[in-house]
C-alpha cells in the first residue's frame, strides 16, 4: 500500500509518514504542490493525503487538476479547523473524506482504512440489516430514521459485527480482527465487553427490535433472528 504525502508543514510530515510506516505502508512526501501533483500524475499511489494550505498551489486546486486528469485516487484531506468552507469546498471538489488538524494518528489510520477499502470489490460499502444501515464511506450509522453517533472503535466493531451478520462472532475473533491483538496473555474480554455495552446502548437498546444478541460462553451475533 503506497500512499502519497503533499504536506509542507516538516513536523507533520515527518510525523505522518513514521507513523505510517510503522503500519508498513510505504510512504512518499511531497513538500509542495508541485511536486505533490508532479508524483501524482507520474506515479501510482493507493491513496494521496493532502494538505490544503500549501506553498504555491492550494490542495484544492491540485485536487481538482488531478480529478480533470481522470486520477480517481482516493484523496483524504487536511485541513485547519478554522478552514470550514475549504471543506464543503473540498468535498464538491473530488476530496473522499477530511481530517480537521490537529488529529490523532489512530483516527488518520481509521481514515485510511476505510478510503483504501473503498476500492476493493469483495468489500461491501453500505452494510444493511433490518433498518441498521452503516455507511463505511462517510462512516454514517443510520437505525430507522435515526443517526447515531459512535466512536472510531464502536464503528470498527459494528462494521465487523454487519460484515459477519446472522453468524456467531467470538471475543478472540473480536480481539484478533478489530483490537489487533493475537496474543491470549493479554486477554480483552473486560475491554470487548464494555465496548458491546456502549454500542448496544447507542445503536439497539432504544429500539424495540434488538439485533445485537449475547450467545452465553461463545461471543455476540447481530440478526434479525429472535433469540
Ligand atoms: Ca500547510
Amino acid at each position: 500500500m503506497h500512499i502519497l504525502v503533499v504536506e509542507d508543514e516538516t513536523k507533520v510530515a515527518r510525523a505522518v509518514k513514521k507513523g505510517l510506516k510503522a503500519e508498513h505502508y510505504d510512504v512518499t512526501v511531497a513538500a509542495t504542490g508541485e511536486e505533490g501533483y508532479f508524483l501524482a500524475t507520474t506515479q501510482s499511489f493507493d491513496l494521496i493525503i493532502l494538505d490544503l494550505m500549501l506553498p504555491g498551489r492550494h490542495g484544492l486546486e491540485i485536487l481538482a487538476a488531478l480529478r480533470e486528469q481522470d486520477i480517481q485516487t482516493p484523496v483524504l484531506v487536511l485541513t485547519a479547523r478554522d478552514a470550514v468552507e475549504d471543506r464543503v469546498e473540498g468535498l464538491d471538489t473530488g476530496t473522499d473524506d477530511y481530517l480537521v488538524k490537529p488529529f490523532a494518528f489512530p483516527e488518520l489510520l481509521a481514515r485510511i482504512r476505510a478510503l483504501t477499502r473503498r476500492g476493493r470489490t469483495d468489500q461491501t460499502l453500505r452494510l444493511k440489516l433490518a433498518d441498521l444501515e452503516l455507511d463505511c464511506v462517510t462512516r454514517k450509522v443510520i437505525r430507522g430514521m435515526q443517526e447515531i453517533s459512535l466512536t472510531a472503535k464502536e464503528h470498527e466493531l459494528l462494521e465487523y459485527l454487519m460484515r459477519h451478520q446472522g453468524h456467531v462472532v467470538s471475543r478472540e475473533m473480536l480481539a484478533h480482527d478489530v483490537w489487533k491483538v493475537s496474543d491470549r496473555a493479554t486477554p480483552l474480554d473486560n475491554v470487548i465487553d464494555v465496548h458491546i455495552t456502549r454500542l448496544r446502548r447507542k445503536m439497539d437498546e432504544p429500539f424495540e427490535r434488538k439485533l445485537l444478541k449475547t450467545i452465553r460462553g461463545v461471543g455476540f451475533s447481530l440478526t434479525e433472528e429472535e433469540e
